[in-house]
């Protein structure tokens, strides 16, 4: 199975992409991660990349389509995959399609997740992680016993910068402006499964499993 993952930051397709991937044995790619891992090195693409991870806007269409056209020139290239937050972008999009193409590699579906903008800032804004152990928290749906300090190791909770209140409006009206544009492509190939992002994890995942077997 090959697919992708679209919705706006938080809608949710990062978990569902991985419960998906570890579940049907398919390689969960998100370039979120791998642009993060990017920063932490102290190279020029880190400094590139930098400045627009920050402010959440899209990093440039041809640095990202190189990272993905890499992967698949590599000897261990995906061949059963969820990807989660690329194609991003209808530049991007076309992009893929090439190399998919060039790899015979034609998808299997396209999981849309729709979720309100004002629910998607309620749960971004309170997101916070360990620094050290990585552990998740949410300020209202899974708080900390102590106020701003790890459960498991005391390290002080910090939050990412692009989920803060004026990031994560500035990265929805992105979503809506680049990415939404993009599902068009798709639909045209009768590929989008449009989701309804409410409920536990369990409920989405059942749905969009649901949505795939039409596929
Ligand atoms: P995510 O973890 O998917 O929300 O991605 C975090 C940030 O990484 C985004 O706000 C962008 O700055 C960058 N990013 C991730 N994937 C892409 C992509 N396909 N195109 C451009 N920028 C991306």
């Amino acid at each position: 199975m090959r697919l992708i993952f679209v919705g706006p930051p938080g809608s949710g397709k990062g978990t569902q992409a991985q419960l998906l991937a570890s579940r049907l044995s398919l390689q969960h790619i998100c370039t979120g991660d791998i642009l993060r891992e990017t920063m932490k090195l102290d190279t020029p693409l880190a400094r590139q990349v930098h400045p627009y991870m920050t402010n959440g806007r899209l990093v440039p269409d041809e640095l990202v389509n190189d990272i993905v056209r890499e992967l698949f020139r590599t000897s261990s290239r995906p061949t059963s995959f969820a990807f989660d937050g690329y194609p991003r972008t209808l530049a991007q999009a076309g992009a893929f399609d090439t190399v998919l193409q060039r790899e015979k590699l034609p998808l299997t579906g396209v999981v849309v997740l729709r979720v309100d903008d004002e629910e998607i800032v309620k749960r971004l804004t309170g997101r916070r992680s360990c620094p050290v152990c990585k552990t998740s928290y949410h300020l209202a749906n899974k708080p900390p016993l102590k106020p701003g300090v790890c459960d498991l190791d005391g390290a002080t909770l910090t939050q990412r910068p692009d989920d803060r209140e004026e990031t994560v409006r500035e990265r929805l009206k992105i979503y809506h402006e680049n990415t939404e544009k993009m599902i068009p492509h798709y639909r045209a190939q009768g590929l989008v499964r449009e989701i309804v992002g409410k409920g536990t994890i369990e409920q989405i995942y059942a749905t969009i499993l649901q949505s795939l077997k039409a596929v």
